[in-house]
């Protein structure tokens, strides 16, 4: 290149181009063009937005870059280029400023645009189909000859609903409830998605316990393709966790239960176990809680305890589950039947 005057500024310099230094040039070019006005759809329910025809979970910002970068021209010379904008909100939509930045031959540069954004305010097709009461899937939970408890009620929708609201936010934008039954003391989920809808029984079945049967019903064809929706039913067992109950003559514990497995303490020898749940289904289920007493401990061999009933001040002996020894002065103990063991949660679960 050979060293010249440049046109535009007189200077004596490298000639970039049509006879201009290369800042003399960069100012009488522009590198980006766009529309003076863009429309994004907007859903009025979720406040999704809607790019390229697809509906996303993006927040505005993201669409709107997006967007920008697929309605501008911006020449290819640009190079390292960033989009930022700076929007006001309007009436109707929102008032931007558009910068444009970029390399231009090592020079960086930021081209500015007024740029009017229409928010238009429509129904998304998660939005349209929620309220067509659109379901794949029922999630069906019940239990073995009881009803749900209020707290296993309310902690099940609330573990649904998490998980529900988890996988939402991973991106799994089609997935949502459509509604929520209590029916026959048990629990009925509508589900957008069949897949999600397997996905949330096993992780609750993990959670609670319990076993899961599928079906599938002919609903009608859709796209000249038969539609089928799924229902899971989770029967949860009889039992539940922290009960006592009996099995073989051997009285238990139930201090978890997930999936098909059922971890229990056996009473007599605080000895732990882990049961299929298929094997121990007809159970005899004792009580909770409630079964569990506090006594005075008066005395201890190194087989027995001597304990008095606080209140009647009765005592009795009681063989130790195993070689210990206890420090406190009141022990617990769980009475079932005319049996008497010793319960000590907090050693036990050790
Ligand atoms: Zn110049
Ligand atoms: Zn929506």
């Amino acid at each position: 290149m050979a060293n010249m005057f440049c046109v535009e500024c007189g200077k004596d310099g490298p000639i970039f181009r049509e006879g201009s230094c290369i800042s003399c040039y960069i100012k009488t070019h522009s590198f980006s063009k766009g529309p003076e006005i863009i429309d994004i759809p907007m859903c009025s329910h979720c406040s999704a937005y809607k790019y390229k025809n697809l509906w996303t979970s993006d927040l505005l910002n993201e669409v709107l870059r997006k967007t920008i970068k697929n309605t501008f021209n911006i020449s290819k010379e640009l190079k390292k280029i960033d989009i930022n904008s700076e929007c006001k909100e309007e009436k109707n939509g929102m008032d931007c400023k558009v910068f444009i930045t970029g390399f231009f031959d090592d020079v960086k540069l930021t081209e500015e645009h007024n740029l009017f954004v229409r928010l238009k305010k429509t129904v998304c097709d998660v939005c349209s189909k929620r309220f067509g009461g659109y379901h794949e899937a029922i999630f069906q939970i019940r239990t073995d000859k009881r009803k749900l408890s209020k707290d296993e009620l309310e902690n099940i929708r609330l573990s649904v609903e998490t998980l529900v609201e988890n996988m939402q936010a991973k991106g799994n934008r089609g997935l949502f409830i459509t509604d929520v039954g209590e029916e026959h003391g048990g629990l009925d989920f509508y589900i957008s998605d069949k897949g999600s809808g397997l996905v949330i029984a096993k992780k609750i079945q993990d959670q609670f316990g319990g076993t899961i049967k599928q079906s599938s019903k002919n609903i009608g064809m859709k796209d000249s393709k038969q539609v089928y929706r799924m229902t899971y039913l989770l029967r949860l067992p009889a039992f539940k966790k922290e009960d006592f109950i009996s099995y073989n003559n051997s009285f238990f514990y139930i201090s978890s239960i997930s999936g098909s497995k059922v971890h229990v303490i056996e009473l007599l020898n605080w000895t732990k176990q882990i049961f299929d749940l298929k094997d121990i289904q007809k159970a005899n289920i004792h009580g909770n809680k409630e079964l569990v007493k506090d006594m005075i401990l008066v005395s201890q061999s190194e087989s027995e305890v001597q304990i008095m009933n606080p209140k009647t001040y009765e005592t009795f002996d009681i063989r130790k589950p195993k070689n210990i020894s206890f420090e406190s002065k009141t022990v617990q103990i769980v009475k079932i039947k005319d049996r008497i063991f010793l319960f000590m949660k907090n050693i036990i679960n050790k």
